[in-house]
């Protein structure tokens, strides 16, 4: 399929994660005006003033989480979902937090509609995060934070993974990677992405 491909020559060579990108139909992810580009290469809106985002993004967060079947997993910014579908069909544990209620229904819907292992999607701060559920063994952020928030490198195990766009948010933001060793934070930068901010709070949706 052209999408696989694509996504191949982005640089995502894991075949764990082209395999779940390929079982995932990002168009059930979609309001019907724009399901006519749900496999092009760029990020789409979705209810809310929010966005999913390109295929090439998920895939290279995804890549850089390096997600194993016995993850437990917390992602921050549940959206339309399909990064959540994704995750869970690379481990058996996944939490996303959403603050827009609306977005948290639909996500809720469709996940339940792929039959796939344990997705929970909760309303609420994501920047607070999930103590009751952590530690976690990976964390994804999929909205901009000035910087990595304290709270979040809290709840991540030691061994454990943290993906996110740091910046402000109405600029270019960069990807990092950060692995909590035991003694210390070790940082990487993969490159320059583009998202929504990370805001406080539950959002007031007009029903
Ligand atoms: N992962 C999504 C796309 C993310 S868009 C997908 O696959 O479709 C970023 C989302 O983060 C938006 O829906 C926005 O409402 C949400 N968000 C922003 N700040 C948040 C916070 N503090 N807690 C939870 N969600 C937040």
């Amino acid at each position: 399929m052209q999408f696989i491909l694509g996504l191949r020559s982005k640089g995502i060579t894991d075949a764990r994660i082209l395999q779940a990108m390929e079982a995932i139909p990002r168009i059930d992810f979609l309001a019907g005006t724009f399901q006519p580009r749900a496999y092009a290469d760029t990020p789409l809106p979705i209810d809310c003033g929010q966005t999913i985002s390109q295929p090439s993004v998920v895939a290279k967060m995804t890549q850089a989480l390096d997600v194993t079947p016995r993850c437990k997993v917390l992602e921050i910014g549940t959206g339309s979902g399909y990064q959540a579908a994704i995750l869970a069909k690379l481990t058996r544990r996944v939490y996303t937090i959403e603050r827009h209620r609306q977005l948290a229904r639909l996500a809720t819907k469709r996940l339940e509609a792929l039959d796939l292992g344990y997705v929970t999607v909760i309303t609420g701060d994501g920047s607070l995060g999930l103590p009751e559920q952590s530690p976690f063994d990976r964390i994804l952020l999929t909205a901009a934070s000035e910087d990595p928030p304290a709270i979040l490198l809290g709840q991540l195990r030691v061994g454990g993974i943290m993906v996110l766009p740091v910046g402000q948010s109405d600029k270019v933001q960069t990807l990092i990677k950060i692995e909590k060793t035991d003694t210390n934070l070790e940082y990487t930068e993969l490159g320059e992405v583009r998202f929504v901010p990370l805001l406080e709070g539950i959002a007031e949706d007009i029903a």
